[in-house]
């Protein structure tokens, strides 16, 4: 069915028998359809009256915009529910259990809102004199204390905006030690198991990626690992806790091992939110490792807000990390900004400005809201609510690799083989559960990979009811209910999408005059 915008029509969420449930509006109660901003737009209509401006004397130079950019006129009511609308229809840490593995989609406290808005801290001004902004600085100095204490190294590059960002803010200081070495080297070696972001980083670097096989236990293999070591090395990137949910045991050796070939050790700290409090990766002989504030810390995360990836560094990186960074002088703080004096070998900057200021201050507040004992009581939960999942679905669930895991418990699909359902059809499944679906077909090491990360700010009674929803759909799969799966989800906003067309055949561009060809998506074709 296409409407009269060429657009198809949303197949809505009664199923066929029972179109007299249909609404006149396409609403469901508070589920409310809205066509697209720009198909709302009504030439000529306003959402704010003011005065024609005073004629002035363009200084563009004759850059100056000729047209109109195609912008939709609109009301201001028009665009406050347009927007209202489209936040009701996603899901988010704030209205519902999201356990997405690796993740780590823990609640914001909402102290650190608060904070983070306070005048003097909500409007600061990147371009500030230094001298107007001693707080900040030191703000961002303390937090840089707790993240080197946390991890017992002895240098924090903050600017980092994202954990990917921090991969390559480490891999570019490996890079430059090898250089001021006089060496280039030619291989990262990264675990079969590794979040993608690992080689791509390698890979932008242009260094060689070679993978290193897991175990059967899911661990790296140490024999592999020690065949591929060698002189072109440039270094190992290794998750720990890895992205199984399990622990690395060897990772001391690991260090040991690529040191004595004068490699260095990136440790990809997304999962710190495990460890905290528990084990220092200082002490594990890590070299460069990021952390991600708006996983462990708590800032949020998702729908493409800011994060911040800081990065420890070991005695050996720090003289190459990233300007700008904060010193502390004779006349209060400063910002180190060029690459000169303590800077010298700096490789270079990163990004505008210094680092995510808004995080950096939720992430404080919510250090020093826990206290140190409270932030290793974060990990132990997360480790507790992981293997409470776990030995709750252990008997429908098959877990790849045996044992205790650490704050996420990963499953294959083995239970669903011949039931016609996939991971993908039980993930449609679960969001008319009315729960964010677990990471799927991650790590790759594990066939039809489900990776359940509750984290620890969820209650007992949600982990229950999670449960029992697992239960209930891993029961109805394995007896002839196929067809419920793949037709699912049946209650959310929008049905089955084709997921491969639109990462094929992406429409950017809302085009007026040519409407959008598109075909009705069969429900198969999602894959
Ligand atoms: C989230 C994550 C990353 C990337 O972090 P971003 O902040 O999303 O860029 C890297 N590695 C692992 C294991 C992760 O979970």
């Amino acid at each position: 069915m296409l409407n009269n915008k060429g657009r198809p029509t949303q197949p809505t969420a009664v199923s066929e028998g029972e179109t007299s449930l249909k609404t006149y509006t396409g609403n469901k109660g508070l589920d409310l359809e809205s066509p697209l901003i720009f198909e709302q737009g009504v030439p000529g209509r306003i959402g704010v009256d003011m005065a024609d401006p005073q004629p002035v004397k363009s200084r563009l130079g004759g850059i100056e915009r000729k047209g109109s950019i195609g912008l939709p006129d609109l009301s201001e009511p028009q665009v406050l529910r347009h927007f209202v609308r489209l936040s009701r229809q996603n899901y988010a840490i704030d209205a519902g259990f999201y356990p997405l593995g690796s993740c780590t989609m823990k609640h914001n406290p909402r102290i650190n809102e608060k904070v983070a808005r306070l005048a003097g801290l909500g409007d600061l001004h990147p371009m500030q004199p230094t001298s107007t902004v001693q707080g900040a600085l030191e703000l961002v100095d303390s937090l840089a204390h707790w993240l080197k204490t946390i991890t017992g190294m002895p240098a924090v590059a903050m600017s980092p905006a994202a954990g990917a960002h921090g991969e390559l803010c480490g891999v570019m200081a490996i890079r430059a030690a090898h250089e001021a070495n006089g060496e280039s080297r030619a291989r990262i070696l990264v675990p079969e198991s590794a979040h993608g972001t690992n080689p791509a980083t390698a890979a932008l670097c242009g260094y060689k990626v070679d993978a290193v096989p897991a175990r059967k236990d899911g661990r790296m293999d140490l024999d592999a690992f020690a065949d591929k070591l060698g002189p072109d090395v440039a270094g190992v990137m290794l998750t720990n806790p890895n992205t199984c949910g399990l622990f690395e045991t060897d990772v001391k050796k690991i260090a040991d091992m690529v040191h004595e070939v004068g490699g260095y050790f990136y440790c990809d700290g997304a999962n710190l939110n495990a460890i905290l409090g528990r084990v220092r990766p200082g002490d594990l002989g890590v070299d460069a490792m990021h952390i991600n504030l708006h996983k462990t810390f708590s800032t949020p995360h998702g729908g493409g807000g800011p994060g911040s990836g800081p990065v420890v560094l070991s005695e050996a990186l720090a003289p190459f990390a990233p300007i700008p960074f904060v010193t502390h002088g004779e006349n209060g703080f400063d910002l180190v900004e060029q690459k000169s004096g303590a800077a010298v070998q700096s490789f270079g900057r990163m990004k505008g400005y210094h680092g995510q200021m808004g995080m950096f201050i939720r992430a404080l507040a919510y250090m020093q809201s826990h206290g140190a004992d409270g932030l290793r009581q974060i990990a132990e939960d997360a480790v507790l609510n992981a293997n409470y999942i776990r030995v709750g679905l252990d008997d429908k669930l098959h877990s790849p690799f045996e044992g205790i895991c650490m704050h996420e418990a990963l499953f294959d699909d083995s239970t669903l083989k011949g039931t016609g359902v996939t991971t993908l059809d039980l993930a449609k499944a679960m969001i008319d559960e009315g729960y964010h679906p677990m990471t799927m077909y991650f790590p790759l090491v594990v066939h039809g990979a489900m990776l359940i990360e509750p984290t620890e700010s969820e209650s007992r009674q949600t982990l229950d009811q999670f449960i029992g929803a697992m239960r209930h759909l891993l029961d109805k799969a394995t007896t002839g209910e196929s067809d419920y799966f793949l037709s699912a989800p049946h209650f959310a906003p929008r049905r089955r999408l084709d997921e491969t067309g639109a990462a094929r055949n992406p429409v950017l561009r809302w085009l007026p005059s040519a409407p959008v060809e598109t075909e009705e998506t069969p429900l198969s074709a999602a894959s």
